[in-house]
């Protein structure tokens, strides 16, 4: 394993690993962090816009004349407009709202379907492969309008990727569809979803589709509006920017027909007690304090990526990917789900004889960083019948050595059997 990739180079920047080398038994372990998936570390720029905003410009967004207001409100609404230019060329920064998460986005889009737009002879379209941030909410929505909500299942891909069944999906997606909603890239498997395919068979009855961008947005720069997406959700979290604050972006047609989620300050055109009227978006979804410091991190999140390139981090993870399922393959007792899928950046397994908690547990003892559990997929690790998976997934500062590292740890665990 001799070929130099993107994790070295800036590796440095993110100060985090300077800061979790570890002493074990006598032998120092850098961090290896493998869990990308779950949330991306911080590079420098990110934590320096953050703590220069807080040290310098820190004020109320829109609620201020004085000075202080003034320079938050520019700065986050120049935020908005980078956000805008990052998802899509036709996208105006009114078609950007700024909410806490991923979750929080869905739940928005979700609530409001559920709010005039489902009536009784609807149906909602999602899909197994789902986190429960895209499935939970459409369930909420199928039960206050008394839809019908189906699920797309698994083509399990005898030789190639597994993806959905799109078989399967045109003969749930029928005329009464209203929302076809699915994620670009899956939190388990790591697979891209035939994003075309599945427009096309939605738009066939005028239905919306939703896409779940948390997983693909740091290294996937597709743009879904011009493939006839409706709305895309996504985290500053998982795109090397901060915790708390999460993008919803709406077509100006979806951005009407929604209502309000949440409801007070900031939201409204006019409020008496009699009764009160909305801002049009992005307000009318913004209700509330937004999170300041955070859409402050995520403009530095975005500029820091775009210096990156997102094209490029697809090309430096998926290597990184492959290398560790090859390794993988030749261990005993390991089983790899999409181990034939040779484009995605995360691969979940696990052990036939170990517990994937006592499996990740026993990787931190080498200061490995992997996810394990049910990962909010259960019907996923249904479909599969597993009943827990470890997790690896990779960043820009991930590079060979970590799977190296990931790869001998593993081997170790095995030798204790
Ligand atoms: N969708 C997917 C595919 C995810 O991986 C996650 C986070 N694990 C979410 C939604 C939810 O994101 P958040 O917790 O940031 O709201």
């Amino acid at each position: 394993m001799s070929q130099t990739y993107l994790g070295k180079t800036v590796r440095d920047e993110f100060p985090i690993f300077r800061n979790n080398r570890r002493l074990i038994s006598g032998i120092e372990y850098p961090l290896t962090y493998l869990d990308s998936a779950v949330t991306t570390l911080k590079p420098q720029a990110v934590i320096d816009a953050m703590s220069y905003y807080l040290e310098h410009d820190y004020g109320s967004v829109h609620r201020g004349t004085y000075r202080l207001s003034q320079i938050s409100s520019d700065l986050y609404e120049q935020v908005r407009a980078q956000v805008a230019r990052f998802v899509g060329s036709s996208i105006t920064p009114e078609q950007v709202i700024f909410t806490h998460g991923t979750t929080e986005s869905l739940n928005i889009v979700a609530n409001g379907f559920s709010h005039g737009i489902l009536t009784e002879s609807s149906r909602i379209v999602t899909s197994v492969l789902e986190h429960h941030a895209n499935l939970v909410p459409w369930q909420q929505a199928a039960l206050h309008s008394n839809c019908e909500i189906s699920y797309i299942g698994v083509d399990p891909g005898e030789t190639g990727p597994i993806t959905l069944d799109l078989n399967q999906a045109e003969r749930l997606i029928t005329p009464n569809t209203k929302v076809v909603a699915f994620s670009l890239v899956g939190n388990i498997l790591g697979q891209q979803q035939p994003v075309q395919e599945l427009v096309a068979l939605a738009k066939r009855y005028g239905a919306y589709v939703v896409v779940d961008c948390a997983q693909s947005i740091a290294s996937i720069d597709d743009d879904l509006f011009a493939q006839g997406v409706d709305a895309i959700a996504f985290s500053g979290h998982k795109m090397y920017g901060p915790s708390g604050v999460g993008i919803l972006v709406l077509t100006k047609d979806l951005a009407k027909l929604l209502p309000p989620f949440v409801f007070g300050g900031g939201m409204i055109a006019s409020v008496a007690l009699e009764g009160s009227s909305w801002a049009p978006c992005p307000a009318k979804f913004e209700a509330g304090t937004p999170p300041m410091t955070e859409v402050v991190g995520l403009g530095a999140a975005v500029s820091w990526l775009e210096s990156i390139n997102r094209k490029r981090l697809h090309e430096h993870m998926v290597p990184l990917a492959n290398v560790f399922v090859e390794g993988l393959k030749k261990l005993p007792n390991i089983k790899i789900l999409n181990s034939q899928d040779k484009n995605r950046a995360i691969v979940s397994f696990y052990h036939t004889r170990i517990h994937a908690h006592d499996f990740a547990t026993a990787l931190d003892a080498s200061n490995i960083a992997m996810r394990a559990g049910k990962n909010c997929a259960w019907p996923l690790m249904k479909a599969f019948g597993v009943e827990a998976l470890v997790r690896c997934s990779f960043g820009a500062y991930s590079d060979t050595d970590d799977v190296e590292r990931a790869l001998e740890a593993i081997q170790k665990i095995n030798l204790m059997l």
